[in-house]
C-alpha cells in the first residue's frame, strides 16, 4: 500500500471516527444526565451516601468535557486517535469514579460489567487497540476503586479482588482476541470501497488472510466477484470498448508515478475525428455510432498491449504510451492517421480522417497530468489548425502553448 493510500486511510478513519462520537455524544449526554437526575432524587430523599465529590458535579463535568471534545470534532470534522482514547478515557474515568460516590464497596463487581461495555463499544467502534486502553484503564480503576474502599476501613479481601479483575481481564482479552481484527478487517473493505469510488480496481480483499472466515469474509468474497463487472463498468466506454475518460485518469496517475520513479518517457496521443458532425448530420447518428465503434477497435488493434486507449469526449480519443518517447508515439500516430485514412467505414461515402496531437516527456513530479492533457490538446488544435488529416506534436512553439510546466 502507498503512503497516499495510508494517509487517505487514516483521513476516512478519522472521519468515521467523528461521525461515530458525535452520536455516541447524545448516549454520553443520557447517561450524565440520568445519574445527575437519579442523585438529585437521592440527594432530595438523603440516601445519597456522602462523598468528597458530589455525583452531580461528577457527571456534569462529565458532560461538559464530552460536549468540548464534540466541538473540536465538529470544527475538524475529524477524530484523531487522542480525541478517541480522551473520550475512551472520560468513560472509564467517569464510570469507577462514578462508582465510588454513588454505590457501597460491595458493588465494585457489578461495575466491571458496565466496563466490559465500554470495551466492546471501543472495539466494535474504533479496533483492538483502543478496547486493549480501555480493558488497561478499566482495570486500573478497579483496582484503584479497591484500594480506596480498603482504605476507607471496607472489609475487601485484596487476593479477591485481584481475582475478580484477573477474570474479567481474561474474559474481556479473549473477547478483543477473539472479536479483534473485525473493526481493521472492515476498515480493509471500506478501503477497497474508496479506491472503487476513485476508478481503482486494482486491490482484491485478501479472503486467505481470513482464518476463520465470516461474514465479513462473505463481503470480501462478494466485492471479488463484483470487482471486474465494476471495473468494466466504471472504466469503460460502451461504444468503443475503450477505456473512459475515469479510466484513463487512473492509468495516467498510475503512468506519471512509474515515470517520475523510473526516469522514464511518457507519451500522450490525442486524436480527434474530423469534421465528424458532418457523418452525424449526412448518415446519422448510428452511422457515427458505428464509426466511434471503428476507430476504438482500430485504435485497440493498433497500439502496444501496455498502451492505454480510452474514449475520452464525443469524437475524441487518447492513448496513453508508457515508457516510449516522442519519435515512437510519433509513428504510432502516423500509422493510426494512415490506417483511418486508407479504411473504409460501411455505408459513409465521405472520407473519415483524424487529426492527432503528441506530448511526450518524462514527468518531473506526481501533477503533470494536467499539462499533458492541455500539450496534446495544442498540438491536436495546432493538427485541426494546419488543415486537418495530420499529425502534430507539442513542443513551446506550439500554437496557443500554455506555458503549463512539465519538466
Ligand atoms: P472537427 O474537425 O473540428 O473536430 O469538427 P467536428 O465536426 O468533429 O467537431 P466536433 O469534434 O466538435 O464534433 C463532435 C461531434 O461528435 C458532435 C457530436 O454531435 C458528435 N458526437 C459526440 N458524441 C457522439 C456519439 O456518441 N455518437 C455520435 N454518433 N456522435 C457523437
Ligand atoms: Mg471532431
Amino acid at each position: 500500500m502507498t503512503t497516499a493510500t495510508i494517509t487517505t486511510r487514516s483521513t476516512s478513519d478519522e472521519r468515521l471516527n467523528a461521525e461515530v462520537l458525535l452520536w455516541q455524544s447524545q448516549v454520553r449526554y443520557g447517561v450524565a444526565l440520568f445519574v445527575i437526575m437519579l442523585s438529585a432524587l437521592l440527594q432530595f430523599r438523603g440516601v445519597l451516601p456522602r462523598a468528597a465529590v458530589s455525583p452531580i458535579v461528577l457527571y456534569g463535568s462529565y458532560a461538559i468535557a464530552i460536549a468540548l471534545l464534540c466541538e473540536v470534532i465538529k470544527r475538524t470534522q475529524k477524530a484523531s486517535p487522542p480525541i478517541v482514547l480522551a473520550t475512551i478515557g472520560a468513560d472509564v474515568l467517569v464510570l469507577f469514579f462514578g462508582a465510588s460516590v454513588l454505590a457501597p464497596p460491595e458493588d465494585n463487581e457489578r461495575v466491571l460489567i458496565i466496563a466490559f461495555m465500554v470495551i466492546h463499544a471501543a472495539e466494535f467502534n474504533f479496533g483492538r487497540r483502543y478496547a486493549l486502553v480501555a480493558l488497561f484503564a478499566s482495570a486500573v480503576g478497579y483496582v484503584a476503586l479497591t484500594h480506596a474502599a480498603i482504605a476507607d476501613g471496607f472489609p475487601l479481601e485484596w487476593s479477591q479482588e485481584l481475582w475478580s479483575v484477573a477474570l474479567f481481564s481474561i474474559v474481556a482479552g479473549g473477547f478483543i482476541f477473539h472479536y479483534g481484527s473485525f473493526h481493521l478487517r472492515l476498515s480493509r473493505i471500506v478501503a477497497l470501497f474508496d479506491r472503487a469510488e476513485e476508478g481503482d480496481f486494482s486491490a482484491a480483499y485478501e479472503v486467505a488472510e481470513d482464518k476463520r472466515p465470516d461474514g465479513i469474509t462473505a463481503l470480501g468474497r462478494s466485492y471479488n466477484r463484483l470487482r471486474a463487472q465494476l471495473a468494466t463498468m466504471v472504466l469503460t466506454d460502451p461504444l468503443s470498448g475503450c477505456l473512459n475518460r475515469r479510466g484513463l485518469e487512473g492509468e495516467l496517475k498510475r503512468e506519471i508515478a512509474r515515470s517520475v520513479r523510473d526516469k522514464t518517457e511518457l507519451a500522450l496521443v490525442t486524436l480527434d475525428i474530423d469534421n465528424f458532425k458532418r457523418v452525424n448530420d449526412c448518415f446519422g447518428h448510428l452511422a457515427g455510432d458505428q464509426v466511434i465503434r471503428e476507430i476504438g477497435a482500430l485504435l485497440l488493434a493498433e497500439a502496444r498491449r501496455m498502451d492505454v486507449v480510452s474514449r475520452v469526449g464525443g469524437d475524441e480519443f487518447a492513448v496513453l504510451l508508457p515508457g516510449t518517447g516522442a519519435p515512437g508515439a510519433v509513428q504510432l500516430a502516423n500509422r493510426i492517421r494512415a490506417s483511418v485514412a486508407r479504411r473504409s467505414f460501411e455505408g459513409i461515402t465521405i472520407p473519415i480522417t483524424v487529426s492527432i496531437g503528441v506530448v511526450a516527456d518524462i514527468a518531473a513530479d506526481a501533477n503533470v497530468a494536467q499539462a499533458l492533457h492541455a500539450r496534446a490538446d495544442e498540438a491536436l488544435y495546432s493538427a485541426k489548425g494546419a488543415g486537418r488529416d495530420r499529425v502534430s506534436v507539442w513542443s513551446p512553439g506550439t500554437r496557443g502553448a500554455t506555458g503549463l510546466e512539465l519538466l
